[in-house]
């Protein structure tokens, strides 16, 4: 009976012992884990987070024509994109771009088939929200400027 009471101290402290061996060893190795917000992460060269418009470099304006190849190229329906002619202009410009970032699977067609290099992904990881809402109609029009008053139809 002390014996067997006696073996069950021992088996546990090896046990006890080999936890904390590994919980040490963890210790004193460095994480691959970010204090997000405070910290940010070290994203791979290749990092594709949602896709977002490319303004021109001299108006700021989007250089997207509004020609919908992305939105053809798309297997998943998550762009919408209308456009008209700013007063003066030769092409159309984007008075909606809309993406529903909850379908998208990051495949990237939508970016290979633009004739004009309009769209690419940004390196947003740190998208939160209480619900999808939010990111079923992104307006990525928000983030550049648009030659048309309020950016959106
Ligand atoms: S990355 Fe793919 S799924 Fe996402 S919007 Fe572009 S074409 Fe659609
Ligand atoms: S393919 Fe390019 S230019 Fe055409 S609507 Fe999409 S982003 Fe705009």
């Amino acid at each position: 009976m002390i014996k067997s009471y006696v073996r069950d101290i021992i088996t546990g402290l090896g046990s006890l012992l080999t936890g904390m061996k590994v919980t040490i060893k963890v210790m004193f190795t460095k994480g691959n884990t970010v204090e997000w917000p405070r910290q940010t992460a070290q994203l791979p060269e290749k990092f594709r987070g949602h896709i977002m418009l490319v303004p021109n470099e001299s108006t700021g304006f989007a250089k997207c024509i509004a020609c919908g190849s992305c939105v053809r190229a798309c297997p998943s329906n998550c762009i919408t994109v209308k456009g008209a002619k700013p007063e003066g202009a030769k092409k159309k410009s984007p008075t909606l771009f809309a993406l529903d970032f909850t379908k998208c699977s990051l495949c990237g067609l939508c970016v290979e088939s633009c004739p004009v290099d309009a769209i690419t992904f940004s390196r947003d990881y740190a998208l939160v929200d209480y619900s999808s809402k939010p990111f079923s109609a992104m307006n990525l029009l928000d983030d550049v400027a648009s030659p048309f008053s309020g950016g959106s139809e």
